[in-house]
């Protein structure tokens, strides 16, 4: 998994036992190569020179979508996300948990932020997102697992870094806390996404076929997450 270099051009390769060669840019900008075992560096090299074009508007429309970074103040007023909804911030003195979303606002304990520090209050709404996130993905993974036809073995909401999803060759799930604050059709997407994965690791035809299958209407909330993902952070 070391960096590569190729003509100006970056990127990190994973070889894995896969038929075709897949490149992505993750979350972070940077560029992904996921490469059968066979391939050498030479091959690797081809297939990403044969895609420079795509590479280098991908990487600008990259660069367009990440200007405006996400900077959220926790002071009253200020909008936070959850389930696509833009809720309120509402600094409290006192109350049970440190973060709470009722009566259409979020409450956060005043304390938490104090003293200008924001950690506190941004893992506040982490442990918010896992939280929520583990009882409703849950949910949807159970209602969408039987249409992909898989059992997947549980599911985990979690620091995921750079990707909203995640499967382990146990089977086992991992969604980033952030899918929490996209729109309930995202999350939709993001889990038949990952359940699909199950039977095809790659991005080929027959994978997009299969998520397609559970929902015809995925390349419209594909596209949101493309264009609105960098905003989702707190
Ligand atoms: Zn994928």
């Amino acid at each position: 998994m070391t960096p590569s270099l190729d003509e100006g051009i970056v990127y990190e390769v994973i070889r894995s036992p896969r038929a075709t060669a897949d490149i992505v840019i993750e979350r972070d900008g940077s560029l992904v190569v996921r490469a059968p075992e066979w391939a050498d560096d030479a091959q690797i090299a081809a297939i990403v020179a044969s895609r420079q074009y795509w590479i280098y508007r991908s990487l600008a429309e990259w660069r367009d979508l990440n200007a405006t970074g996400v900077l959220r103040e926790y002071k009253n007023g200020e909008g936070f996300l959850y389930l696509g909804r833009a809720y309120r911030l509402l600094l409290v003195a006192d109350q049970d948990e440190p973060l709470q979303l009722k009566n259409g606002r979020f409450t956060l304990r005043r304390d938490l932020v104090d003293h200008g520090e924001i950690a506190a209050a941004k893992s506040a709404f982490r442990d918010f997102y896992i939280a929520k996130g583990t009882e409703r993905l849950r949910g949807r993974v159970g209602y969408f697992a039987p249409k992909v036809g898989i059992e997947p073995a549980g599911i985990e909401v979690k620091e995921l870094g750079h990707r909203w999803a995640s499967c382990a060759a146990s089977g086992k799930l991992a969604f980033h806390w952030k899918c929490m604050m996209a729109p309930q059709t995202v999350i939709d997407y993001i889990v038949v996404h990952e359940l699909c994965h199950v039977h095809h690791r790659d991005h080929t035809d027959a994978f997009w076929n299969e998520v397609d299958k559970v929902l015809p209407d995925f390349a419209e909330r594909k596209e949101w997450l493309r264009k609105n993902g960098a905003g989702l952070d707190v």
